[in-house]
């Protein structure tokens, strides 16, 4: 038996188990001395039959006293059997497998496990058998120690797959070598691969169990963190940049006619950015700042230090609306500079499209905002020097890699998101990014007041007490993905009511996705305009909007939002002078929903809440779509395992930067290791 025999080979598997197999991507040995289990069952003590108590699974090892095969009055077939431990007997019951008693005889010693009733009749306990198992005298691999329990699909039995698995590791543990070397692993304290891979599937206790999983999933991350590390030292070495000169006169211009002073945070993230500027290696840098902590000043600078040498930028955002409103905003200020702006999106008439890609084509556009249309075949940027994707959490990370290959030097590439990313992603995802942190709110903003309301009916007086001092209100109803139609009817609903009952003495408009990009801009421009007071929507709002006179915000049915989407629409008020409020409602009594309102109304720090949410949701989750760039793991947990991640992180640097292209002797098979890992950690897609 090798490695990689092909598990057709395995005594008792038959060509219809291999096809079973393969559905839990299971081909060869190697893969089945991978396939750890899922949970363990403990049984390394037995316990006594007379300890026997009502309970819906417990086990017993006795010696069978008699058998009886029996019908029950509605003509089904049952064997019993009554065994004994020298504590106590007990009646075990077997449904319709009279052919057992072929097996099961007077004298065999026997495993049984099962629920365990009580039978009122003869005041004794007896137990219905789910699995059993006749005991030879020597090698009872099933009892006195711990189980491994592996995934099962139709088809594999438990039993069938522990012996798969038992088999495997009998012939071939013995041939698994170990890419790490001994120092290398007394270094880390880590035990040696073969012995994890035993006591994975055969832990004799908690010790042997937490050393071997230490082994595996620090095996998983460092092989993650190596292929991340790798990845970026190539993109320093290979990928020629773009240097472009510090030349801020037009920056300077424009700081000098800024109704505000920039926060000491935004100060130093600009500078961080013209650094990586200056530098003939492609920027790569994240500016994470929670919302409203004035991401858009960071994007202007940059932008006018691409222009001022010479380069095209483009400035990519996720909906149109939201590249819309960056369009408005950053054109007035960079037009008056004599900065050539434009907008191209999906939406725009083709004629308008066309010619704003001529114009891109033939340089005479230095500032493209827009959406995915951007990274469209047929744009082209020619002197594309800078790229800005704003809320990168929606963007995958292969569009971004699109936005790159616009040109021959790799563009600076700035990617901005106000979701807070919570390190264990910051070290994953965003591995092959520099960080840059905005944190630092600008001055004057107040604390948001998050309250919890049960029905809606409850905040409609606070509201009016709001609109009176000549504040505005969005009042957002969640959008529930595949049934736009009963969302936008419950918003019209909604809308119709507060037209008409609710607050007729008071202008109400209504947003929702079904609506053209011009329609919503225009219903965004009479909000802002504060021809409209309150403002019912669906999360078409979710980002970047920027309303500074609106001071509440009220969520309904808030429970079926995430907690970051929650601290996102929340960040659309607090944005003026006066106090501002968010009120979540929600009649849910689930303890998600519970949990998740506390932690807002407990809470404005987006690092807490993005922590929290990602804890709760998961990774893939946590981003909104599968492709969230996660490297595939089987063992390890980004959130529950961040202190061995950060781990093999250290250790995985260290190794790149001493031997970049893991040339040496001693790395060898680690370098092959890696290869080997590489395609499954990508998955599909996520990192190239
Ligand atoms: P973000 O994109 O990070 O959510 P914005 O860039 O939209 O935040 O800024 C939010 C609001 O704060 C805007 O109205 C902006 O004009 C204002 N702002 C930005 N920087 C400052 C500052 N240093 N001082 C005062 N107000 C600022
Ligand atoms: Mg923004």
């Amino acid at each position: 038996m090798e490695l990689d025999t092909s598990l057709q080979y395995i005594k008792g598997v038959g060509p219809k188990l291999v096809n079973t197999l393969l559905k839990v991507d299971l081909k060869d040995v190697k893969d089945a001395l991978f396939y750890f289990p899922r949970q363990y069952e403990d049984r390394r003590t037995i316990p006594k039959i007379a300890e026997a108590k009502k309970e819906d699974s417990m086990f017993f090892v006795g010696t069978v006293l008699w058998t009886k095969k029996e019908f029950t009055g509605n003509r089904k077939k049952i064997f019993k059997i009554g065994i004994s431990d020298g504590t106590g007997d007990l009646s075990c019951i077997f449904f319709n497998q009279h052919f057992l008693s072929t097996s099961i005889k007077a004298g065999k010693k026997v495993f049984v496990k099962g629920k365990v009733e009580f039978n009122r009749f003869d005041g004794k306990y007896n137990l219905q058998v789910s699995e059993h198992e006749v005991l030879s005298k020597t090698d009872n691999l099933n009892v006195g120690r711990i189980l491994p329990v592996y995934n099962l699909t139709q088809g594999l039995v438990q039993k069938k797959i522990r012996t798969i698995v038992a088999d495997c590791v009998r012939g071939c543990l013995a041939s698994l070598s170990d890419y790490f070397l001994p120092d290398f692993k007394e270094q880390n304290n880590l035990i040696t691969l073969k012995e994890a891979v035993y006591k994975m599937h055969y832990p004799k206790d908690r010790v042997d169990y937490t050393a071997a999983r230490r082994r595996i999933v620090f095996d998983e991350f460092f092989f993650m963190q190596l292929m991340i590390a790798k990845k970026r030292y190539v993109q320093q070495k290979n990928v020629v940049g773009i240097s472009f000169h510090k030349e801020t006169l037009l920056y300077q211009k424009y700081l000098d006619q800024l109704p505000y002073e920039l926060t000491n945070a935004q100060h130093r993230v600009i500078q961080e950015v013209f650094a990586d500027m200056t530098k003939d290696k492609p920027m790569n840098r994240l500016v994470q700042g929670d919302v409203g902590s004035g991401k858009t000043e960071i994007a202007v600078a940059a932008l006018m230090n691409a222009v001022e040498n010479g380069y095209q930028a483009a400035f990519m955002a996720p909906t149109e609306i939201l590249a819309w409103q960056h369009y408005e905003k950053i054109s007035k200020l960079l037009t008056p500079l004599g900065i050539r702006v434009e907008f191209l999106a999906g939406k725009l008439k083709k004629k308008q499209k066309e010619t704003v890609k001529d114009y891109l084509a033939s340089n005479m556009v230095d500032v493209v905002i827009g959406t995915h249309a951007l990274i469209q075949d047929t744009v082209s940027i020619p002197y594309l020097g800078l790229a800005i994707v704003d809320e990168q959490h929606r963007f995958g990370v292969v569009q971004r890699a699109k936005l790159a290959s616009h040109n021959q030097s790799a563009p600076d590439i700035l990617v901005m998101t106000a979701t807070p990313i919570p390190r264990s992603l910051t070290l994953t995802v965003y591995g092959d990014l520099d960080k840059s942190i905005i944190d630092e709110m600008p001055p004057g903003r107040k604390k948001i007041q998050t309250y919890w309301k049960r029905s809606p009916s409850q905040v409609y007086e606070f509201i009016r007490e709001r609109l009176k001092n000549g504040e505005q209100v969005y009042y957002v109803l969640p959008l529930v993905e595949e049934s736009d139609k009963i969302d936008l009817k419950a918003a019209t609903e909604v809308f119709d009511s507060f037209t008409n009952d609710i607050f007729p003495e008071h202008k109400v408009g209504l947003i929702h996705g079904k609506l053209k990009p011009r329609d919503k801009e225009a219903v965004m421009e009479s909000f802002r305009k504060k021809e409209i007071n309150i403002l019912v929507a669906t999360t078409v709002i979710e980002v970047g909007i920027d309303v500074p006179n609106a001071s509440v915000m009220v969520i309904e049915h808030s429970e079926r939002f995430g907690l970051s989407q929650l601290h996102q629409l929340r960040g659309r008020v607090g944005r003026g002078t006066q106090e501002s409020f968010c009120v979540l409602v929600s009649a849910s009594k689930s303890q998600d929903a519970k949990k998740r309102m506390e932690v807002m109304c407990g809470t404005s720090d987006g690092f807490k809440i993005a922590e929290e949410d990602l804890a709760i949701r998961g990774p893939g989750d946590y981003f909104g779509t599968k492709q969230s760039g996660v490297p595939s793991l089987i063992m390890g947990d980004i959130v529950k395992d961040e202190k061995l991640l950060v781990e093999a992180r250290n250790v995985a640097v260290e190794m790149i930067y001493k031997d970049p292209e893991l040339e040496s002797g001693e790395n060898a098979a680690i370098k092959k290791e890696l290869t080997l890992r590489s395609e499954y950690l990508l998955g599909h897609e996520s990192m190239n």
